[in-house]
């Protein structure tokens, strides 16, 4: 076990306060609460980070509860549909789940597989393609994919 897992499960066990946070977040969402739904969310929302589902999956079996894998997925998903998580698909065998859902874009690197925040101010676009008729942007989303540089 990696030592911020650890680390991590250990604040949410101990830390009562952050409780009553996350259940206003999720009922601001529409997301009715449960037992799981509150622990997932404990895990994704308590601070600015990008976790897989194995991930979640993960921290969550690392409290007393058990939690299927099915479960965890489609939790997330509900989360990302009421906006409460942002999905950042890298790659067909990996999406991220964000806990921050302003606009900003990500630097992937694609040796260590960490995704990185990339404020939006931090990459401009010049010139998008001709849009399909009756349509409008809604959003630009970068990855930025780097690669640990050999020496
Ligand atoms: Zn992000």
């Amino acid at each position: 076990m990696r030592p911020i897992l650890m680390r991590m499960v250990h604040d949410f066990d101990t830390e009562t306060g952050a409780e009553p946070r996350i259940r206003q977040m999720l009922e601001a969402a529409g997301v009715r609460c449960t037992r799981q739904r509150l622990l997932m969310a404990s895990i994704v929302l308590r601070r600015k980070q990008h976790l897989s589902a194995d991930q979640v999956l993960a921290l969550a079996n690392q409290t007393r509860q058990v939690v299927s894998k099915a479960t965890v997925y489609n939790t997330l998903g509900l989360f990302a549909r009421m906006g409460l998580v942002r999905e950042v698909i890298v790659d067909p065998q990996r999406t991220f789940y964000d806990s921050n859902v302003t606009e900003h874009h990500h630097i992937y690197n694609e040796d260590d597989g960490t995704l990185t925040d990339v404020g939006q101010d931090e990459v401009r676009i010049e010139g998008l393609p001709n849009l399909p008729p009756g349509t409008e942007v809604h959003g630009v989303e970068v990855i930025v994919r780097v690669r640990i540089r050999p020496v």
